[in-house]
């Protein structure tokens, strides 16, 4: 089977003559055995085992790298250290919780927000006493989608309310997220799982009173603050030096990019659409400028004027904060090690991933991250 699989993959060499239909006999070896000599006649299928041999020598995984043994050290490190640690130990030792009554206008929430300085909060429905799911910077994305398509109820904008976001839902015929919340004490690995597949970018967690038979917020753990956590608390995060290139961690084909002419309007549609948090902004050749992120339509719409969403990318930029932390940038080259680095001195959401001439070759989000961290090599191996 296989000499005849070779023979077939062999480009015959035209115009030589053959000892049978089926087996070309390849040049060298008709030169060498001329015919008449037929008890040292090379057959094809001799010349060709070889080959065949070396082919199925090929090794199907690459030779074991110190690199690939620290890398491997590094993750089951920081995946023990999960497991022995509950989604209460990532909370500051003291931290604020802002959360919002379902009965409060968007106008209102967006006011609270900006004030505060946050960008999400759990919502509270006063009339059953249980908590109501989590307010996003989404949910205003869909408002904006909503008022483009409605633009005739836009004159009642000041008076939706928050238990009204729902029906925002349904007419855009949008799926609410998942809100995929986990009690204080559960086991942080779990939480983390349970979050992966909900696809969520921050966790409540919410407790069972039994006196009461009442859920409560105790708080929201974000992305960020689970990946800071490991930072300052595995050092073994330092040996995860395998590049981004090699462990090919990041998304980098389909990239949603915008340009600074770019209408906010359409750059939240593709937000949406794609259920991603942050847009780069691209010359038209591909240099990376700036990024447009979903928490910049709370500062467009804390002005309370809709009409704004039809600014421009760059108008939005410009009209940023001066104490805007400005974008995080890192290079094919670099490992997580690095990356935690960052991670642990900066509140760092995404990091775009540049060439040396600025050239946005992909997007490494904080999802991205913490999925490498808790599922790979785990396909082919028991989870350890
Ligand atoms: P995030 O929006 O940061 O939660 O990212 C969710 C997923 O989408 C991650 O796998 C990112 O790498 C990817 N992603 C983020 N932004 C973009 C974008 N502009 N275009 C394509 N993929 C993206």
């Amino acid at each position: 089977m296989v000499e005849n699989a070779e023979v077939t993959q062999t480009p015959s060499p035209s115009n030589e003559p053959s000892t049978s239909a089926n087996h070309p006999l390849p040049s060298t070896a008709h030169a060498a055995h001329p015919q008449g000599h037929e008890s040292i006649f090379v057959r094809p299928s001799d010349l060709l085992r070889p080959k065949a041999a070396s082919r199925t020598t090929v090794p199907t995984t690459p030779p074991d790298r110190p690199i690939d043994r620290d890398q491997r050290a590094g993750l089951k490190a920081i995946r023990d250290f999960l497991r022995i640690r509950n989604c209460y130990d990532v909370l500051p030792l003291s931290f604020r919780l802002i959360e919002l009554d379902v009965g409060l206008t968007v106008k209102e929430s967006l006011n609270i927000l900006v004030q505060c300085g946050i960008v999400s909060a759990p919502l509270w429905d006063s009339s059953t006493s249980t908590y109501a799911g989590l307010l996003t910077v989404n949910d205003y994305l869909n408002v904006v989608r909503y008022y483009n398509l409605h633009a005739d109820k836009l004159k009642d904008v000041d008076k939706l309310l928050l238990s009204d976001l729902k029906d925002v839902e349904k007419v855009l015929d949008v799926k609410p997220p998942e809100t995929v919340s986990a009690s204080p004490e559960a086991i942080l690995y779990d939480a983390l799982r349970q979050q992966l597949v909900s696809r969520a970018r921050r966790i409540p967690l919410v407790s069972y009173d039994s006196d009461t038979q009442r859920t409560m917020v105790t708080s929201v753990i974000t992305q960020y603050r689970i990946l800071k956590f490991i930072a300052m608390n595995v050092k073994e995060t330092e040996v995860l030096r395998k590049p981004l290139a090699m462990i090919k961690l990041g998304t980098y084909g389909n990239i949603v990019r915008c340009t600074m002419d770019t209408t906010v309007l359409d750059v939240v549609d593709e937000m949406v659409l794609k259920n991603i948090s942050s847009v780069p902004v691209v010359t038209t050749e591909g240099i990376l400028l700036n990024v447009f992120e979903a928490v910049d339509v709370i500062g467009i719409l804390k002005t309370g004027d809709y009409g704004n969403l039809t600014w421009t990318v760059g108008k939005v930029l410009s009209a940023r904060s001066p104490n805007h932390p400005g974008i995080y940038c890192c290079s094919l080259e670099d490992g997580l090690d690095t990356i935690f680095e960052t991670i642990k001195r900066s509140r760092v959401h995404r990091l775009m991933i540049v060439d040396d001439n600025n050239y946005l070759k992909g997007i490494l989000s904080l999802s991205d991250i913490l999925h490498y961290l808790l599922v790979e090599g785990q396909e082919e191996t028991n989870p350890t």
